[in-house]
């Protein structure tokens, strides 16, 4: 049977916020303006590849995704090819048959009802199909720079191995950590941790050696026993 992950006991708030303050000094010393990995070159392909990252890895949306966007993919485009035209685009990518869809679907509305335009307000996003939480949390932080963090498996793994939660909902994690994250470290915030999540902190054999806030790290002693 799989050992269950033992967690760090969670910090007073005083702790937390003073834990998280040194990390974000830290990778941003190491990594100012931390970039998403989805590639992209306009807010509609942004959107779109955050719609078809859901349960695919960002390498694997990039791979699909890229040569379209290099041939400037609009949305106009996306409607003629309808629903089918995307599906044959997009099939190498779990969850083929919803995603393409939703994106048909979202695309309509956008042209319809937003004048070809992202809504920069998350109610609004969060009605298109296929746009949940975190996806509008995405595009709202890289788009329009507003102060949001969208929590994906590695901001949530992160931040419970740091001791800031155990939460077993996304959405109380996003609560938890905006309210302990100075607003200057968001969005850069959700780079790091998933950066960090992804490089380091990694789910199987963290790589607490090379980690650079292992000395902040109430989880070290837990691996390195
Ligand atoms: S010390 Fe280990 S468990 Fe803690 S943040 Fe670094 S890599 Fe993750």
């Amino acid at each position: 049977m799989k050992k269950k992950e033992k967690f760090p006991k969670i910090q007073s708030l005083k702790q937390k916020k003073s834990l998280i303050k040194k990390s974000c000094l830290r990778w941003q010393k190491t990594n100012p303006e931390p970039k998403c990995e989805l590639y992209y070159r306009t807010p509609y392909q942004l959107l779109i590849s955050v719609v078809m990252s859901a349960q695919a890895t960002d390498k694997s949306v990039n791979k699909c995704m890229k040569p379209l966007y290099e041939q400037d993919l609009t949305p106009d485009q996306v409607l003629k090819m309808e629903e089918a035209g995307i599906f044959e685009k997009i099939k190498s990518i779990g969850l083929a048959k919803t995603k393409s869809k939703n994106i048909y679907a979202l695309t309509k509305i956008l042209i319809k009802e937003h004048n070809y335009r992202i809504p920069s307000d998350r109610q609004e996003l969060q009605k298109l199909p296929g746009v949940g939480r975190k996806t509008a949390n995405v595009v709202l932080a890289e788009i329009y720079n507003q102060p949001t963090l969208a929590v994906d498996t590695h901001v949530y793994r992160v931040s419970r191995r740091l001791g800031l939660h155990r939460e077993d909902k996304p959405e109380k994690v996003e609560d938890i950590l905006t309210q302990i994250i100075d607003e200057k470290f968001l969005p850069a915030a959700h780079h790091w941790f998933i950066l960090h999540g992804r490089y380091t902190c990694k789910a199987i054999k963290p790589n607490c050696q090379e980690c650079i806030i292992k000395d902040l790290c109430p989880s070290l002693e837990l691996f390195m026993t």
